[in-house]
């Protein structure tokens, strides 16, 4: 896609900190990161929606984000990672290709997520759940 920031990063028209890239996939570093070593991995096709990624390209996504994961917290004063995916505006996505953040964590790292803790009412938990299982049927079958 000819105005897409990442497109433009995989084609070498902007710079980046490329850590690695096979023919379905590219990674470098995040230009502002939460932690130093914070890694993004994007498939090469453009694909606004994680939903779009073909299974094998979204696979080896995961595959080597969380082994960029298993390095990056042996370095420096990281012991775990966090993947993170935003699928959509109000989920925060900001750049409209889809990516996977590797972000490395530590203990002492001053960064916490802002998650917050809801109850469902009585019933609505076994509602919602057999509603998406239906509808999740649906969509694996498409
Ligand atoms: P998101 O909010 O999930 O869409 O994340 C987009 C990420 O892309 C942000 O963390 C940005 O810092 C990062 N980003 C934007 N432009 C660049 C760039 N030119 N090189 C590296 N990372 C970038
Ligand atoms: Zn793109």
């Amino acid at each position: 896609m000819s105005d897409c920031i990442f497109c433009k990063i995989i084609a070498g028209q902007i710079p980046s900190a490329k850590i690695y890239e096979d023919e379905l996939i590219y990674a470098f570093l995040d230009i502002s990161p939460i932690n130093f070593g914070h890694t993004l991995v994007i498939p090469k096709e453009h694909h606004q929606s994680a939903a779009a990624i073909p299974e094998n390209v979204a696979g080896r996504m995961f595959h080597v984000a969380s082994r960029i994961g298993i390095l990056l917290k042996r370095m420096e004063e990281f012991d775990a990672y966090n993947l993170h995916l935003a699928d959509g505006t109000a989920a925060g996505q900001v750049v409209m290709h889809a990516h996977l953040h590797v972000i490395p964590r530590g203990a002492e790292d001053n960064f916490r997520w802002n998650w917050r803790q809801l109850n469902y009412p009585e019933g609505k938990m076994a509602e919602i759940a057999g509603s998406i299982a239906e509808k999740l049927q649906k969509k694996l079958a498409e």
